[in-house]
């Protein structure tokens, strides 16, 4: 079959591209899709200011009328103004104080909006957001500090939580100079594009993983498209997808290239997320949690097919490597702290938790037991496990995606 388009070594790493594609089809995007869906990873815990806000915005069709008040939720940018440029409704994430979560869960200080308030914005329920503080899910996990990431998620006075079934990540309408400053800053001041000489290892590879998170971003943009704005028609844009991501090799190389580095740091911590606690008060349900990661963690056909997707042991080799380990250390921290200005809800959402997701990747394979702290065992939030499996989901999403094309997709290696 001349079919394959991607073949070889996926660069820098263990697999190839075959196995990728046929190890994510049929064991770990079927495993991951399921295991999102599970009350213990539905739910992301995000900080919230206390400010609630009322506004109506845009014009003719576009008016977004805030019905109730919308809560302010998530902290400030440290770099520019909020300037939200956010075209449409589904941009925002609503928040309603409705929740699927078990009576146990709710917070008898639970700060929920007044019951006038039931309806979510304009009735959507694919826009929900759960308020309700959730005490109960988080016992039994730590709160440690992440090194790579700039979040300090240990305040647990003003938090929310958002069902991520109920706000995917898709098309919002989120473009033009907000967005594209935003890319702008991370790749210019924080993750240059290396040059072909470039052998810095530890560059190269931040560089690959944020252009890979990116693919996937656009992949999802493209994949969940609003395609005809007055017949709210959603479709796949395949013409948006191959111009954003197919037509450029290296940014398919670099979306495998991150998947098989964080599935790389699942597998490593694979006894610790075995042993881990998913205790959200739904027994069935946590018990799938429990028996879909270990499927996960310990799948005999990866482990037979791809056993290192990514060899962690390879960096921080050099006589610089503490140095350089800090400075990569602070400029992942800069695009961490760059989420808080993305100027669309949903989208902030998404980004904050993949780059949480890649953040605590890197403090798996990289922050613990390193041949500088050599007694550090691995501790991880709860709020890390969720972002670290929902980003390998969303990954391998997107993986799955650009295999679909087959034929369609450019031959990534058609060189550069
Ligand atoms: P952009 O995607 O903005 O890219 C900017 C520039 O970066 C390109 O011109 C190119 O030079 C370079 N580039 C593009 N892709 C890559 C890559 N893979 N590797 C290396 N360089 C690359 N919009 C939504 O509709 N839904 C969302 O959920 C959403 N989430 C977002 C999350 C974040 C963190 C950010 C910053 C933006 C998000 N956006 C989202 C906006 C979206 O990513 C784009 O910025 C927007 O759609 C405009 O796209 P564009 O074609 O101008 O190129």
């Amino acid at each position: 079959q001349d079919s394959r388009k991607y073949t070889g070594i996926v660069e820098d790493c263990c697999c190839d591209y075959e196995t990728v594609d046929s190890i994510n089809g049929e064991v770990l995007h079927p495993l991951l899709q399921e295991l999102v869906t599970t009350p213990f990873f539905r739910y992301f815990k995000l900080a919230r200011s206390a400010s609630f806000v009322g506004a109506t915005s845009g014009s003719g069709s576009e008016v977004v009328h805030n019905f109730f008040p919308i809560v302010k939720l998530w902290c400030d940018c440290p770099f520019w103004p909020d300037d939200g440029m956010c075209r449409l409704r589904d941009c925002s994430v609503c928040e309603c104080p409705e929740n699927e979560f078990p009576e146990i869960f709710k917070n008898p200080l639970h700060r929920g909006l007044p019951s006038d308030n039931l309806v979510c914005q304009e009735g959507k329920p694919e826009a929900t957001v759960d308020r309700t503080l959730d005490s109960r899910a988080f016992r039994g996990w730590m709160e440690v500090d992440n090194p790579w990431t700039n979040d300090d998620e240990t305040d647990n006075s003003e938090m929310t939580y958002v069902n991520l079934q109920l706000n995917p990540e898709r098309y919002t309408g989120y473009v033009g100079p907000s967005a594209g400053r935003i890319w702008e800053a991370i790749y210019s001041e924080n993750c240059p594009k290396y040059s072909s000489g470039e052998i810095c290892q530890e560059k190269k590879a931040l560089y690959k993983l944020i252009s890979g998170l990116h693919s996937s971003i656009s992949i999802h943009i493209a994949a969940d498209y609003l395609l005809d704005e007055s017949t709210n028609l959603w479709g796949k844009n395949l013409e948006l997808m191959h111009d954003r991501v197919l037509r450029y090799p290296d940014r398919v190389r670099n979306l495998y290239f991150t998947f098989l580095f964080v599935l790389r740091a699942v597998t490593k911590a694979a006894d610790y997320l075995e042993q881990a606690e998913y205790d959200t008060g739904n027994l069935a349900e946590d018990l799938k949690a429990q028996s879909l990661m270990r499927q996960l963690l310990y799948n005999p056909k990866l482990q037979a097919a791809c056993p290192l997707p990514f060899d962690e042991a390879k960096l921080w080799q050099g006589q610089s490597g503490p140095e350089l380990k800090q400075q990569i250390q602070k400029q992942f921290k800069n695009i961490s702290a760059l989420m808080d200005c993305v100027g669309c809800e949903k989208c902030r959402l998404w980004g904050k938790l993949q780059v949480l997701g890649l953040g605590t990747a890197l403090k798996i394979l990289f922050s613990v037991n390193g041949q500088n702290q050599p007694r550090q065992i691995l501790h991880l939030q709860r709020n890390e496990v969720i972002a670290l499996i929902n980003l390998l989901n969303r990954l391998s999403e997107s993986v799955k995606l650009v295999n679909d094309m087959g034929p369609k997709a450019e031959n990534v290696n058609g060189g550069l």
